[in-house]
């Protein structure tokens, strides 16, 4: 049984936090877990807690991939960690002034309301300062597990930064993500 203060949810971004980041990536055989990923999301579900994954997909937009080639590549994930129980893609571009795009809320949003969750007790876990963004416009929590690509001042402004996803998990789930 989840704990009062475990948190309804942990939804997950995709590139260089769940996956190792293949840019524009349309091929599921280039999937690769990132390391301790398969471990971290199975420690949220061994807690209860249904996990979700919210991931912007921009080379849609920019006509680089199709939405069939992300859809074959996130059922590949799902075969690799095992099935998420909600997924929320956007296909649009930084123009396209989308209610989805992270840091926009709208994904996290879809996903509280997917699970039938409260966002405010949802936490996201990812690598850029995007997804710290979507979460706290959501109202939801995040823990940023900075790569190599995240920008000094992403790490900066994060208010919860962990060195790995286990450990982000491990906060996640003790209800100390901010
Ligand atoms: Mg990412
Ligand atoms: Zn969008």
């Amino acid at each position: 049984m989840p704990t009062s203060s475990a948190p309804q949810a942990v939804l997950f971004d995709r590139d260089s936090t769940l996956v190792v980041d293949v840019p524009y990536n349309g091929d599921p055989d280039l999937v690769r877990p990132m390391p301790g990923a398969v471990e971290a999301v199975a420690a949220v579900r061994a807690a209860g807690v249904p996990t979700g994954v919210v991931s912007n997909q921009s080379g849609i937009a920019r006509g680089l991939i199709t939405r069939e080639q992300v859809d074959a590549v996130n059922a590949r994930v799902d075969e690799v960690f095992g099935a998420f129980d909600t997924w929320q893609v956007c296909p649009h571009g930084p123009e396209d002034g989308c209610a989805c795009r992270k840091p926009a809320p709208g994904m996290v949003l879809q996903a509280a309301a997917a699970l039938g969750v409260d966002p405010a007790r949802v936490v996201v876990i990812g690598d850029i300062g995007a997804d710290v963004g979507a979460a706290h416009a959501a109202g939801a929590a995040a823990v940023l597990v900075p790569t190599p690509i995240t920008r000094a001042e992403e790490v900066a402004a994060a208010s919860v930064v962990a060195p790995d996803l286990a450990t982000a998990v491990r906060i996640a789930l003790a209800g100390g993500a901010g």
